[in-house]
């Protein structure tokens, strides 16, 4: 597809346009993003050379409040695909009802070929070019794809030092002993899970007969694929971008979570040592296990997975996109039409910035709260939201992607409107 991901994550806004009665103004302020800046970081590397690396921040719309994303590190980054993922932050923002608008960053890279002290010096690097689109009502950085609370306990704090004063609320996902909640950690997963579990009954499922297959063992596909199978669904494929393993009675989580941890790679280390001898598996790609024959789908990877290539591939029934982005527009709707129902990225994996909600009103307040705590609220926020969502699209008829656009849609025009619109002024 020649297209840009910007171009095919519009496409889902336009969709839902025809449900919902848009002011003309909150039409066109939703079509380009608030403002995008490009940055040359220039980080000492360990053998004295200099290098010079691209880094993006994008903030998409700030109507509901100062604008919010993760910060990601990743060879294929781009403006268009963090314009993108800001696009995306702005409704799942508006879908859970933060008091956020959308942002999102990155930086062009392979962290894995940096030292710890060159990513330090990059993060803070990156912190010092962009210190002045940021801050704790301006614009708050979390982690994303290959950033994690250690970077964003660096970048906290350079940007405390630059405003020569402890700024814990300008990120989130930090670590706990520096401002960071309990439970952030975990909590794409955790809500994600949350979805699940709601909307499985309505799709007449029982986890003990549900069969699940994860793409993507990081930080969220990892954590999901242990708390299913902990609340027995059968966890039967999970892979990393190395390829996957298959094994029908069912994977043990745990032990293949703490091989990769000590070895890196599912594919190669699964097969050494005992967890090999404790259930017959196979090895697959990642192109396999989407194609597998499962009840549960769970892309927890990267954007475009699922494109016009491969739809007809797909054999799960339901589809619960953990990862910003991985099914394009044009699968989508091949999808819809073999009956294969997908519950969007924007509701199942929303977990992630709530809690960092529940993180920003911890570091203004100063009272930090119980994991309990913290997980009572999430699982609060994600029902009351996937009910709503459910009830939309049942009352239109439409894709629960869609009725999550509207129900985003409404809430953002709602602000919009209350700032003044051309209608406003004209009938006054
Ligand atoms: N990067 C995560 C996301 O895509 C979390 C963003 C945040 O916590 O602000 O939703």
């Amino acid at each position: 597809m020649s297209d840009s991901l910007f171009a095919d994550a519009s496409r889902r806004l336009e969709r839902a346009l025809k449900y919902v009665s848009l002011s003309e103004d909150a039409i066109e302020r939703l079509k380009y993003p608030k403002a995008s800046l490009i940055v040359s970081i220039p980080v000492r590397m360990d053998n004295g050379s200099l290098r010079i690396f691209q880094g993006y921040r994008v903030r998409y719309d700030d109507t509901r409040g100062p604008t919010k994303g993760g910060v990601r590190y990743h060879p294929k980054v781009s403006l268009d695909e963090v314009q993108s993922l800001a696009f995306w932050m702005t409704f799942k923002c508006a879908v859970l009802n933060l008091p956020f608008g959308g942002a999102k960053g990155g930086i062009t890279l392979n962290p894995k070929e940096l030292s710890k002290l060159e990513l330090e010096r990059l993060s803070r690097g990156y912190v010092d070019a962009i210190a002045d689109f940021m801050g704790p009502d301006v614009d708050i950085p979390a982690p994303d794809v290959y950033t994690n609370p250690m970077i964003m306990g660096w970048m906290m704090d350079q940007y405390s030092i630059i405003k020569r004063q402890l700024s814990p609320a300008v990120i989130t996902g930090k670590p706990v002993t520096i401002g960071g909640s309990l439970g952030r950690e975990v909590a794409t997963a955790t809500g994600a899970f949350y979805v699940i579990e709601h909307l499985l009954p309505k799709f007449k499922r029982v986890p003990v007969e549900t069969t699940v297959a994860v793409q993507g063992f990081g930080n969220a596909g990892a954590e999901l694929a242990e708390l299913l199978s902990k609340a027995g669904y059968k966890v039967v494929a999970v892979s990393d971008s190395q390829g996957g393993i298959y094994a029908k009675k069912g994977l043990d989580i745990p032990s293949i979570r703490r091989f990769k941890e000590a070895n890196k790679g599912i594919k190669a280390i699964y097969c050494e040592g005992s967890v090999c001898n404790i259930v017959e598996h196979e090895i697959l790609t990642n192109e396999e296990l989407l194609a597998l024959d499962v009840d549960l789908l769970v892309p927890a990877a990267l954007e475009n997975q699922i494109t016009e290539v491969n739809v007809n591939d797909i054999k799960a029934k339901l589809i619960f996109e953990v990862a910003n982005g991985p099914i394009t527009s044009a699968a989508d709707l091949i999808l819809e039409s073999r009956g294969i129902q997908v519950i969007p990225d924007i509701l199942v994996n929303a977990g992630g910035v709530t809690v960092s909600y529940f993180e920003w009103v911890q570091n203004r307040s100063g009272l930090y709260w119980s994991l309990e705590e913290v997980n009572q609220r999430l699982k609060h926020k994600m029902v009351e939201e996937t009910e709503a969502i459910w009830k939309i699209a049942e009352e239109l008829s439409v894709p629960m992607r869609t009725a999550a656009y509207v129900y985003g849609l409404n809430r953002l025009s709602e602000s919009m409107n209350a700032k003044g619109t051309r209608d406003y002024y004209l009938n006054t």
